[in-house]
């Protein structure tokens, strides 16, 4: 989950120390030039991915939110527009709240591609799950991908029968692992798009510097544009404006999005997460797209991203080529696949280890495709909220605290079948 800017109040050589007001911890400054203590830090994967301009004003010199509202249903006079949310701490931030429901109704919703689990087929967690039964490797993952159901079980059940599987919080800390454990073969069981492959990378590219031959990834790289280009392409959907997030953003800059606005004439905005933030960013979506002046845009504290970050961009250029390959969402998509070149092959753990599952889907009958391409709510899914539950989740949707299905649950909309699609 992408967080706010945090604060850097400690520097100890490329570690720093954030305080998140509600507690303290290390962070990766890495992919900075420079660091003060005092700056405020965009931070993913406990690495810093960029920091916010100091001369900009914090969210708090925003509009109040009933101020917002009412200039979004002003502005929009009745007639429809439709947004496509692309992150899932945005949605999150619109449900939790409540804040839909006090949004004109003519305002819709379609929710695209923003949980790297939820497009992720089943063939590559049930290859994970395969590779963490080896006696001789110790299995790094993140949290979401521990109770993913295979149809052999899941990586915790997994470990309960005492198969050697990690939780990590940046991939970084697979490092610690592999320095502990010289005798074992460390397999990092890396999901998400273009920031994880940066940190994966930097993490490789300093197990490289160390001489380090027990590490190896089993990876799920996305590009997270190309999905987006594929929605557009294939989605039946009129859109109106584009919400998109700063850790989208953040590696490739401005560019990374212009297709949107060049080729599909629709707006684009990058926010923040809070509701506040959310609703500015559709206001400037309908006003672009209502003045016919379409750019790239950002809520104040997204000016920092506008070039994005080169040192992160040098990084996965260095570490990984892209391919076409197939997802749960398409059954095609050109150049949305990060692997690794192949002067850094060793580090790729399909060259140690056979892996062979080839499943295509997320679990029989899941809607999750559907759902993904805008085709349908999740209430509308059979299985919602009663096979299906955050804690006996189904398919990726609900297991990920980032998929439209666990953040349907967790809100009021529930049990509602709102006018979004
Ligand atoms: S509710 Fe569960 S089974 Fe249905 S689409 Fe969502 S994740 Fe899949």
């Amino acid at each position: 989950m992408f967080s706010p800017p945090m604060k850097l109040v400690d520097i100890q050589g490329e570690t720093g120390i954030i305080d998140t007001g509600e507690d303290r911890y290390p962070i990766h400054l890495h992919f900075l030039d420079s660091a003060h203590v005092g700056d405020y830090l965009f931070v993913h994967l406990r690495f810093a991915i960029q920091k916010v301009d100091r001369n900009i004003p914090p969210t708090r010199s925003l509009p109040s939110e009933t101020e917002l509202r009412a200039t979004i249903e002003r502005m929009l006079g009745g007639k429809d527009f439709t947004v496509l949310l692309t992150s899932g701490a945005q949605v999150e931030s619109l449900h939790s709240e409540s804040t839909k429901y006090k949004l004109p109704p003519n305002l819709l919703f379609v929710y695209g591609p923003g949980c790297p689990v939820c497009i992720t087929p089943m063939g590559y967690y049930r290859n994970v799950f395969q590779l963490a039964q080896n006696k001789n490797v110790i299995l790094v993952t993140f949290s979401d991908v521990m109770n993913m159901p295979t149809p052999e079980g899941t990586l915790h059940s997994l470990r309960m029968l005492g198969s050697d599987i990690r939780v990590v919080h940046s991939p970084y800390d697979v490092l610690r692992i592999v320095d502990w454990n010289p005798d074992k073969e460390v397999i990092l069981a890396p999901v998400g798009f273009d920031s994880m492959a940066a940190a994966v990378g930097i993490t490789l590219q300093e197990a490289e510097r160390r001489g380090i031959n027990n590490l190896s990834i089993f990876s799920s790289l996305q590009r997270k544009s190309e999905f987006l280009r594929e929605y557009f392409l294939r989605t039946e959907r009129k859109i109106d404006g584009v919400l998109s997030s700063p850790q989208d953003i953040a590696v490739e800059g401005l560019d990374l999005y212009k297709f949107i606005n060049d080729e599909f004439k629709s707006a684009c905005v990058c926010c923040g997460a809070t509701t506040r933030e959310v609703l500015a960013g559709i206001l400037e979506t309908i006003r672009q797209k209502q003045t016919k002046d379409l750019k790239i845009d950002f809520t104040r504290q997204c000016q920092c991203l506008k070039k994005g970050n080169p040192r992160i961009r040098k990084v996965i250029s260095e570490m990984f080529s892209l391919e076409g390959t197939q997802w749960i969402l398409h059954e095609y998509v050109k150049q949305s696949k990060y692997i690794l070149r192949d002067e850094f092959k060793r580090f790729d753990a399909t060259e140690k280890f056979v892996v062979d599952r080839d499943d295509m889907i997320a679990m029989p009958g899941c809607h999750g495709r559907e759902i993904q391409l805008g085709m349908q709510l999740p209430n509308e899914c059979p299985m919602f909220a009663t096979k299906c539950k955050p804690d006996s989740p189904v398919g990726p949707g609900m297991l990920s605290y980032e998929g439209l299905c666990n953040t349907w649950y967790h809100s009021s909309y529930r049990f509602t079948l709102p006018r979004d699609i």
